[in-house]
Parts: C-alpha cells; sequence; structure tokens
C-alpha cells in the first residue's frame, strides 16, 4: 500500500440535480471516472478514503453557515456518495476508509493524516469535488505536510468554471501537484 486516493465530497447533495449545493452536470459528468480510478487503486491494494462533509442542523458556529445554504447534514440522504460511486464504495467497503470532515479540507480536524501515517503512505491522488473549494483545500494541507500531491484532472469539477481553471494551475504551479 503506497498511494491513498481522496474521493472529496462526491455525495448527493454536491452532485445530484436536485443536490442542496450542487455543482451540477459537471460533478455528474465525473462518475464513470471516478469509479474507475476507485477500482484501478483497489486492485493495486492501495487506500481509498471517501471524505464526505457533515453538517448539523442549526449549527450556528460553523463558519459556512453563513456562506451556504444547509448541505450534507447528519443523517440525511444528501450525504449518501452519489451514483456508481456509491456502489462502488458498497462493493468494497471492507477495504475503504469513510471519513466525515467538517471543513473543506479532508485533513482539518480529522484522523485522515494518522491514518496515513500509520499506512506510511505518504503519496496522496485527489479526485471529487469542488475542485477549488475541498479539492483545493485538501491539497493545500497536503502541501503543508508534504505529501507527495497528484490531481486527477478529468475527476474533478466545480459549479464554477473559471474556479476551477484557476485550481488546476495553483495545483501544478504553487503546489508542485501532478495534475494529470
Ligand atoms: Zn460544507
Amino acid at each position: 500500500m503506497k498511494r491513498a486516493l481522496l474521493v472529496i465530497d462526491y455525495t448527493v447533495d454536491f452532485v445530484a440535480p436536485d443536490g442542496k449545493l450542487t455543482c451540477g452536470e459537471p460533478g455528474q459528468a465525473l462518475e464513470g471516472k471516478i469509479v474507475s480510478i476507485i477500482e484501478e487503486f483497489i486492485a493495486s491494494g492501495d487506500l481509498v478514503v471517501f471524505a464526505n462533509d457533515v453538517h448539523y442542523e442549526g449549527d450556528t458556529l460553523h463558519p459556512e453557515t453563513k456562506l451556504f445554504p444547509p448541505h450534507n447534514l447528519y443523517r440525511t440522504a444528501g450525504r449518501d456518495l452519489y451514483g456508481k460511486v456509491k456502489t462502488a464504495y458498497e462493493k468494497n467497503k471492507d477495504v475503504c476508509i469513510f471519513l466525515d470532515k467538517t471543513r473543506y479540507s479532508a485533513f482539518a480536524g480529522t484522523k485522515l493524516g494518522i491514518l496515513l501515517a500509520e499506512r506510511r503512505i505518504m503519496d496522496v491522488h485527489l479526485v471529487g469535488v469542488c475542485t477549488d473549494i475541498c479539492v483545493l483545500h485538501t491539497a493545500v494541507d497536503a502541501y503543508n505536510s508534504g505529501y507527495s500531491i497528484t490531481v486527477h484532472a478529468d475527476a474533478v469539477a466545480s459549479f464554477n468554471a473559471q474556479g476551477h481553471d484557476w485550481a488546476l494551475g495553483h495545483f501544478k504551479g504553487s503546489l508542485g501537484a501532478n495534475v494529470i
């Protein structure tokens, strides 16, 4: 086990047409590509982590409360993985990790760092949504902790096309990531 695939926020609320904070068609279009990357990582014995937002109804202290409508609320269907990615998770759940996060970054306040350290993994691959929010903040934290970073350009998306393009440039030019 040398690499970890971080599948970021590929949930109903962020991807489905009627999701609470959906990035829409660009997100839905990633479904097949993300599944094939998950299968490749599982087949090679690498780690797959599904990192998903969790928020709580009426949480006035959370900084996102004043920025976004409620999304990925605890114990709601909006927090389920979307489409075929959900199926891929269910098929492989014994060898995958489902990780709750409460901030944009999958590293912020979670046990992700310790899970990777236990496995001596310093190589992280990023897919999911949104390129310029949760994928970006996860990549910045990975950079600050010295991980080698690969971003799969055809498996990340955003509701903001300009933000998506900017983030892909930032991954490469400022975080030293492989953008493939
Ligand atoms: Zn959120």
